[in-house]
């Protein structure tokens, strides 16, 4: 049985809509049960549509929170436009406070662009790609690190093939405002909601906006303040000042930018977020929990760049991701108009 769309889920009329949408849910306990994921649609007039998904992933909390106060707070009156919002994006995972859906272990930002016959995670990707994905003009996916990593706040994007896709994608990033905007080459970008709205050729932009399970008032801040200027940017809000927001464009070169733990144990880090680091220098010591007399294993920087990502926990296992370095990215060759 597929998702059911709701009888008041409309995107052609101005107003308010707060939908639950029904995903069956049978269980050992409820047998006809349902899921009910919540869409909440703002409309006024003609004019963009900016998609925000939250809860991708449901151990990242800065979007479901900052998401759940745009859509009992906006109004339609204030908005020239439509504003989409699902602040709960993978609802089971949410709930439980994990990465990946309990119901049927997948991860919804490798689902896309889902199946109305699979299980619940492709199901829902399903019902956002067709009726959200391809009626919307930007999408903006909260991302926060998760339990197992912890970021300098970024906003994140890709280099794209299309020129002014990605003149206009480096402009809505440097809008958001984050302190870091992050231009990434996925080395796996199959079925992530990431790839299936830019190969729309629509705007796309996600964030990594701390972790470790936690939200900041920092980092928060940043995702309310991001939400409002790029709704100011494509014009759905009126401007409020004339004010450029700062950032710094980075990304992260070749795989020596990724650094991977070479045991289990205890990781001990050397160096904060968003501090510089050089080739060759000793960014952290992973601890042996079953040699007390082994010593401790040095962790090296691979290039010179900045510490964007670490460890959320500092027990790691094999081949974790301990640390990722990022370096300047010029990205004046995009023209970016920021008059807008
Ligand atoms: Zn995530």
């Amino acid at each position: 049985m597929p998702v059911s769309l709701p009888d008041n889920l409309t995107f052609d009329q101005d107003g308010k809509f707060i939908s639950l949408l029904k995903i069956p849910n049978s269980t050992n306990t409820s047998g006809w049960g349902s899921l009910l994921l919540p869409v909440i649609v703002v409309r006024n007039g003609n004019g963009p549509t900016v998609l925000f998904t939250g809860g991708n992933h449901g151990d990242e909390y800065e979007g479901p929170i900052a998401l759940r106060k745009l859509a009992n707070e906006l109004k339609p009156e204030q908005i020239q436009g439509q504003v989409i919002i699902v602040p709960y994006l993978n609802y089971p995972a949410v709930l439980a406070g994990t990465r990946l859906s309990p119901v049927d272990g997948l991860n919804m930002n490798r689902s896309f662009p889902g199946s109305p016959d699979g299980s619940m995670t492709p199901m829902i990707a399903d019902f956002v790609y067709r009726e959200l994905v391809l009626r919307s003009d930007v999408v903006v996916d909260f991302h926060s690190g998760g339990n197992s990593m912890v970021f300098e706040p970024c906003v994140v994007i890709h280099h794209l093939e299309d020129t002014e896709q990605m003149k206009k994608t480096v402009a809505a990033a440097q809008q958001f405002g984050a302190p870091i905007s992050l231009v990434l080459r996925e080395l796996d970008s199959k079925g992530m909601l990431d790839t299936v709205v830019e190969n729309c050729g629509k705007i796309f932009i996600s964030t990594e906006l701390g972790g470790g399970g936690c939200v900041s008032p920092r980092t928060l801040k940043i995702a309310e303040n991001g939400i409002r200027n790029i709704l100011q940017h494509f014009e759905i809000l009126p401007p409020d000042n004339e004010v450029v927001p700062e950032t710094r464009f980075m990304e992260t070169p070749d795989i020596g930018s990724y650094i991977m733990a070479s045991q289990e144990g205890l990781y001990e880090t050397l160096v904060g977020l968003g501090e510089p680091v050089l080739k060759g220098q000793i960014i952290g010591r992973i601890h042996s929990l079953t040699h007390i007399d082994a010593p401790a294993v040095k962790v090296h920087s691979q290039i010179d760049g900045v510490l964007i990502t670490r460890a959320g926990r500092a027990s790691v296992k094999n081949w974790d991701t301990i640390a990722v370095i990022a370096t300047d990215l010029d990205v004046s060759e995009f023209d970016v108009n920021l008059a807008v």
